[in-house]
């Protein structure tokens, strides 16, 4: 018998796969529309997802998560890059292709008031999908499945009849999650999903979102501001400012070493329940500028306190600091160890 060692299995084929993806609109003006200018959203975002993970993407309001995370689902159509899903590149498909597609990819909306259609009941609402996409023949047939939904959502069946209007916001984002998975999707973008519920009920509804993941195999990219919800439901993280990554990792490598100094400031100012590691506060000056008017070079350096000349010209290069653990910055040329942007500061102004 040989003693050679075997061959490693290759890595598992991650379930999405991102490459390049890129999204600009055209900011127009006048009664001729012309354009006077270009909205960089998202701006070559590379990631992968893997079966039965969460990936959260997060960042300050307008850094183009909420475009990325509709990108994917061509929501809003890329104007370049890659979203490899179940063997085939999303942006290429045509139309039939991506209605099939749609089954088993999925979105579940912010705003659950705006989101769900008022003139239509639950039934109606949660069971269309099942009938669009040839699951139930009619919407008689497809009442039973509704019921199980509601009862798989902590709704009771019996609200089929109902109208959005009859319910809190919590219901109603419940109601969402349920025509999100009636299809059961592969893969579902959480689009702020608990964002606009009370702490209590966006508890509720992230340890259902989980109990879902684990019943149905389910992947999510949560596109999300908040470091607590990011910290509870994530297994990988991508840091996203101006439209580009600054910093992707695994949850835990992430929050025990963030590296890049706009993810440092970032849970800097996050809730810390353990004052043992309560970060110091580092307030960045200014505000994030116009995805209009990106800054050249690295695109953080009109507000980093690390900020030298180099960083002004350069766009830098992503450097692995941990396995799975990169950072977009200059200081990692050659360094994997994170700095200490707080004493950075400290140090600069105490000169
Ligand atoms: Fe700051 Fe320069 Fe690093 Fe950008 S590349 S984060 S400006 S130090």
């Amino acid at each position: 018998m040989s003693s050679e060692p075997r061959p490693a299995s290759p890595p598992a084929e991650p379930l999405l796969r991102v490459e390049g993806l890129t999204k600009h609109f055209p900011v127009l003006k006048g009664f001729l529309r012309r354009r006077v200018g270009t909205v960089r959203a998202v701006d070559d975002v590379s990631f992968t997802l893997g079966r039965k993970k969460t990936l959260a993407v997060v960042g300050e309001s307008g850094c183009g998560k909420t475009t990325a995370g509709r990108a994917l689902l061509r929501l809003v159509e890329p104007d370049k890059g890659h979203v490899w899903f179940r063997g085939k590149d999303v942006p290429t498909l045509g139309a039939d292709e991506l209605r099939d597609m749609r089954r088993h990819m999925q979105i579940i909306f912010q705003d659950p008031f705006s989101s769900l259609n008022p003139r239509h009941t639950i039934g109606q609402i949660v069971g269309r999908p099942l009938v669009l996409h040839g699951v139930a023949a009619n919407m008689v047939e497809a009442e039973e499945q509704v019921r199980d939904l509601l009862a798989r959502v902590g709704l009771q069946p019996k609200y089929i009849s109902r109208y959005p209007h009859e319910f809190s916001g919590g219901q109603r984002q419940r109601i969402g999650i349920a025509r999100a998975i009636a299809l059961r999707p592969d893969f579902v973008v959480c689009d702020e999903a608990v964002s606009a519920l009370d702490v209590s009920v966006r508890a509720q509804v992230l340890n259902l979102l989980m109990d879902l993941q684990e019943e149905f195999g389910l992947s999510y990219v949560f596109v999300t501001h908040d470091l607590s919800v990011v910290r509870h439901i994530a297994d990988d993280v991508v840091v996203m400012y101006l439209g580009q990554i600054v910093e992707r990792a695994p949850r835990d490598s992430l929050f025990a070493r963030p590296s890049h100094p706009y993810t440092q400031a970032l849970l800097s100012a996050a809730p810390e329940p353990d004052p043992a590691k309560r970060r110091k506060r580092i307030v960045l000056a200014g505000d994030v500028p116009s995805p209009m008017n990106v800054p050249s070079g690295c695109r953080f350096h009109t507000r980093c306190p690390l900020a030298f000349d180099r960083c002004r010209v350069d766009t830098p290069a992503q450097h692995t600091v941990a396995d799975g653990h990169v950072v977009a910055c200059h200081l990692y040329e050659g360094r994997i160890e994170p700095i200490d942007l707080a004493a950075a500061v400290a140090d600069r102004a105490a000169v």
